[in-house]
């Protein structure tokens, strides 16, 4: 693509997170004309941040979280400015202007600034300079990060504030590395009240039980105390939990303070259409945690990377446009595994579940005249790949075939995994896409399975080099 007068067009990223690693990688993959510029505000190069809880639990080192290296942005022409937060969009100039006053021009410019964790309204969280409270810390980054490891030596006790998909993570990682006693409060009935049902929330309860951890529900934190060294964390139904540290895990909203300070459209999120581009401006794109889609923001890792890839192709020339992304969620947490497809809470149909809190699991599909609309996975996602599958594809089951998904018949041969079966939820990969591949290193680097969650490692294994050969499948 060009710019004014013929130039090559400057493109410039602001964020280099998730969304804008994919776009980048899109952009390179498609043979992009233009210049790029990624400008992040975090020191480090762009991380998977699904992982943070993995270097939390102590499994990954922080630098193995690196999803490209500054010298692949070099390799490849791109300019890469970490540490480089952006204070504001001229959209008259054409430029942005970095914390250090430095303007940098454009021709088109893509937001990508992901979300910011939200405050829960709890009296004493935040001091009179607007810092939080030192016994409290957030969880968005690798530098929230570090600030907790930092604290967790000197602690015996942890509350985390928040009982969805992220204080799950945190609660298990806290109570694996560092022993802490860990409570986790969440306002709604059931943990995961707004992803799974209600028996799930109890098998997963179960679970945190297991390693010592107790989960009050139905009950907000509202105010901070000191004791001392130590803080008291109140909840609305009486009790003070006395705590060493405060987790916050209770979510975040689009990162929109710049779009809107530009006079871009912002709603929850940078409005976008279906072409990711702002209806106020056409030079400007949003993707990911901060882009609002038809209505919609996200949160998740799979509908990023997918705007990321459609924008990235558009901007290399394709003819396409976004239709929004299913809502597919996985959680990436050792030993507590979650899949949640659609809204399985609310979507009406009939529903059929099986059951075993003694062995940690829980699994639910919504079925509505015979195509599964909705499916939650608590404990063995051993069938989220078929499932998924189905649910993709509205493919009309017959009375017994969601039973038969659920509870397998262990006598039968297992079943084969199609090619075009989605493996890897994150990067959107496909069994034949994977199979096509020499080695998993060759699956990595050339269709990206495996670098979101990781949880479909296993798969892609017995998947690679099987091209033509429709394996007996190790479902994923
Ligand atoms: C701890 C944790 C665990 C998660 N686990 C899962 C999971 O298991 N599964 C899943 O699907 N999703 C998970 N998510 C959500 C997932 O990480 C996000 O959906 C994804 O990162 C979105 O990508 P993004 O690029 O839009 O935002 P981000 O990855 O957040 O990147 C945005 C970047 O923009 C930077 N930025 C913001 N403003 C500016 C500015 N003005 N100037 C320069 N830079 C700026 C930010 O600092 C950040 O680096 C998790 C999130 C967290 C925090």
């Amino acid at each position: 693509m060009s710019g004014p007068a013929g130039a090559r067009e400057r493109l410039v990223v602001v964020g280099n997170g998730m969304a804008a690693t994919r776009l980048v990688e899109g952009l390179v993959a498609g043979g992009y004309a233009g210049e790029v510029t990624v400008l992040g505000d975090e020191p480090v190069p762009a991380y998977n941040r699904i992982l943070l809880s993995a270097v939390l639990e102590g499994t990954h080192a922080a630098d193995a979280l690196t999803l490209r290296s500054p010298q692949w942005y070099a390799e490849h022409g791109i300019t890469l400015r970490t540490g480089s937060r952006v204070l504001a969009v001229d959209r008259d100039h054409g430029d942005v202007m970095l914390v250090d006053g430095t303007l940098v021009p454009f021709d088109r410019l893509v937001l990508a600034t992901g979300a910011i964790p939200t405050l829960p309204p709890i009296r004493g969280l935040v001091r009179a300079d607007g810092s939080l409270h030192p016994r409290v810390h957030a969880f968005r980054s690798l530098a929230d990060c570090d600030g907790l490891l930092e604290a967790v030596p000197a602690a015996r006790r942890a509350v985390v504030v928040g009982g969805g998909l992220l204080g799950l993570q945190v609660a298990r990682a806290l109570s694996v590395r560092a022993g802490l006693d860990v409570e986790v409060v969440e306002g709604g009935e059931h943990l995961l009240h707004r992803q799974v049902p209600a028996a799930a929330g109890a098998v997963l309860r179960r679970s945190l039980a297991a390693l010592g951890t107790s989960v009050y529900t139905g009950a907000r934190a509202v105010r901070l105390h000191h004791h001392g060294p130590a803080v008291g964390v109140r909840l609305d139904t009486g009790p003070v939990l006395d705590t060493d540290l405060v987790v916050l895990t209770a979510g975040g909203r689009p990162s929109t303070a710049l779009a809107r300070a530009a006079g871009l459209e912002v709603r929850r999120g940078v409005v976008v259409d279906d072409l990711l581009t702002s209806p106020t401006d056409p030079r400007v794109h949003a993707i990911g945690d901060c882009a609002e889609h038809r209505g919609v923001t996200t949160g998740f890792v799979p509908p990023a990377w997918e705007q990321a890839q459609l924008l990235a192709a558009r901007l290399c020339g394709a003819d396409v446009a976004h239709e929004g992304s299913r809502s597919v969620a996985r959680l990436r947490a050792t030993d507590l595994d979650v899949a949640v497809l659609g809204d399985p809470v609310h979507e009406p149909g009939e529903v059929v579940e099986v059951a075993n809190p003694l062995a940690g699991r829980h699994a639910r599909l919504v079925v509505r005249d015979g195509v599964v609309v909705a499916a939650s996975l608590v404990g063995d996602l051993s069938r989220v790949g078929l499932i998924t599958q189905h649910y993709d594809r509205g493919t009309v089951l017959g009375p017994t075939e969601p039973g038969d998904l659920l509870l397998p018949d262990p006598v039968a041969a297992p079943p084969v995994l199609p090619d075009d079966a989605e493996v890897c939820a994150c990067a959107g990969v496909t069994a034949g896409a994977v199979r096509a591949c020499a080695s998993l290193a060759e699956a990595r680097e050339t269709t990206r399975a495996t670098t979101g969650c990781g949880g479909c490692a296993s798969v892609c294994a017995s998947l690679v080099g099987r091209a033509g050969e429709r394996q007996r499948a190790v479902v994923p």
